[in-house]
């Protein structure tokens, strides 16, 4: 069918500008505050979590520029433990955009699997956009 085909090249090329302009706001990173060492990142934590009026139990790790990881992650450690891991050299913006994941309750409905579908555009289309105009306008939506 020649109708499903241009729809699903429409929808292709559409998610792409999409993550294309994430990516693009993702470069900006570079021009803020580097992250160097694992008490630099704890005094931003705080320093954040007061912006946030977040008052979560949040472990912060910092990573060699080595390993094998991508940007920023958050994830809860248990119900009321949550723990963001960034690369050394890595930007204020990403620990500003990792922690309004845990503020914001993000991680919380990625708990459970039957709901997953769901959560994940979720998370695409409403989460992640969320965290990174947040952490680089500090707009809170
Ligand atoms: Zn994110």
């Amino acid at each position: 069918m020649v109708y499903g085909r241009i729809t699903g090249k429409i929808v292709i090329i559409g998610f792409t500008a999409y993550l294309s302009f994430f990516a693009t706001l993702g470069l900006q990173r570079d021009e803020s505050v580097q992250i160097n060492s694992q008490s630099q990142m704890e005094s931003l934590l705080k320093i954040e979590k007061e912006k946030l009026g977040c008052d979560r139990n949040i472990e912060v790790k910092l990573l060699d520029p080595l390993d094998f990881f991508f940007g920023g992650r958050a994830q809860a450690v248990n119900d009321d433990k949550y723990r963001i891991t960034i690369k050394r050299g890595s930007s204020l913006t990403t620990l500003r955009h990792e922690l309004y994941h845990v503020c914001s309750g993000h991680l919380k409905s990625s708990s459970n699997p039957l709901t997953f579908p769901f959560y994940f555009l979720k998370y695409l289309f409403w989460e992640e956009p969320a965290a990174e105009i947040y952490s680089l306008t500090g707009l809170k939506l």
